[in-house]
C-alpha cells in the first residue's frame, strides 16, 4: 500500500511517512547539527563581549539584542531536538534511550533513517529540522552579510512586532519576516544611529557601537578625530572634543559627534585634515 510523503506538498508515493528524498535531507539536517550548535556557541560569545562593553549605559542596547537573536536561536534548535529525540524513542522502545547532549541525540538519530522515514510525524519533523538549520545558517552568517537595522516595531492587533530585523549593507529595503512589514533601510539605519547618539564612551567601544548597527568606523579613525590637526604649518583643535575619561584615562567621545564628523567626511568634499 503506498501512502502519499507527508512533508509540505511534496505528495510523493512512499511506503513509509515521508519519501526517500526527504528523509535523506531529514538525516543530512540531523548530521548538520552538531557543526551549527557549536558555531552558534561561538556567535553568542562573541555577541556577549560586545554587548558586555556596553553595560549600564543607558540607550545602547543594540548589541545586546544581537546576542538576544543568538541565543534564541540556540534555544530553539535544541527545543526541536529534544522534542524529536524524546518522540522518536517513544515510538522505538527498542533502542536505548537518547544521549544526554543535542549534538550525540541528532548523531544518534541519524542512524535510523529507516526509523525516521516511517516515523508518525516525520513530515512535521523534516519541517522543525529545516527551519531551525535554516535559521541557525542565518544567524551564523550575520556578521559576514547582513546588518542589524533594529527592532521591527510595525502595528499588531495587540502591541507592536519585535522581531529583529537584518538587511545586507547596500540594501534598499528590509523586510519583516515575521509580518511582513516593508521599511526604507537607510531610515532604518539612521533611527537606530539616533538612538546611540548620546551614549558616551571611548573610541573602541564607539567603534563597536556603530559596526553593531551597521556603520563602519574603525576605532584609530576615531582617535584622528580626537587629535589636533595640522593645516597649512598651523595647529587646529580636533574635530572631535572628548566630553570626559573612562576608568583607564582614555577620552570619552558622544557617539552622534563621531558620527557627525564620518558623514561630513564621506561628503564629496575634499578633506584636507589628512
Ligand atoms: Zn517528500
Ligand atoms: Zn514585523
Amino acid at each position: 500500500m503506498d501512502n502519499q510523503c507527508t512533508v509540505g506538498a511534496c505528495g510523493r508515493p512512499t511506503q513509509d511517512v515521508i519519501c526517500a528524498g526527504h528523509t535523506a535531507e531529514l538525516v543530512a539536517a540531523l548530521k548538520s547539527v552538531p557543526d551549527l550548535h557549536a558555531d552558534l556557541e561561538i556567535t553568542l560569545a562573541r555577541r556577549h563581549k560586545v554587548s558586555g562593553s556596553t553595560e549600564g549605559r543607558r540607550g545602547v542596547t543594540t548589541p545586546v539584542m544581537f546576542h538576544e537573536a543568538a541565543s534564541e536561536t540556540l534555544r530553539a534548535l535544541e527545543r526541536v531536538v529534544w522534542h524529536w529525540a524524546h518522540t522518536f524513542h517513544s515510538a522505538n522502545k527498542h533502542l536505548s534511550s537518547p544521549p544526554k547532549t543535542v549534538q550525540a541525540a541528532c548523531e544518534w538519530m541519524a542512524r535510523f533513517p529507516a526509523l525516521i522515514a516511517s516515523l508518525d510525524g516525520a513530515g512535521d519533523m523534516w519541517e522543525d529540522l529545516a527551519r531551525e538549520t535554516r535559521n541557525a545558517r542565518r544567524v551564523i552568517d550575520l556578521p559576514a552579510s547582513l546588518s542589524y537595522r533594529g527592532e521591527c516595531g510595525a502595528p499588531l492587533d495587540i502591541g507592536v512586532c519585535l522581531q529583529a530585523l537584518y538587511a545586507p549593507s547596500d540594501a534598499v529595503t528590509v523586510w519583516c519576516r515575521t509580518c511582513g512589514a516593508e521599511w526604507d533601510a537607510a531610515e532604518r539605519r539612521d533611527l537606530l544611529a539616533g538612538q546611540v547618539a548620546d551614549a558616551c564612551m571611548n573610541a573602541t567601544r564607539a567603534s563597536q557601537v556603530l559596526a553593531a548597527v551597521g556603520i563602519a568606523i574603525a576605532s584609530a579613525t576615531i582617535r584622528t578625530y580626537g587629535r589636533p590637526r595640522m593645516v597649512g604649518g598651523v595647529q587646529l583643535p580636533p574635530k572631535l572634543v572628548a566630553v570626559g575619561r573612562d576608568q583607564r584615562g582614555h577620552p570619552t567621545y558622544r557617539v552622534g559627534d563621531v558620527l557627525d564628523i564620518f558623514l561630513a567626511n564621506q561628503a564629496p568634499s575634499i578633506n584636507c585634515a589628512a
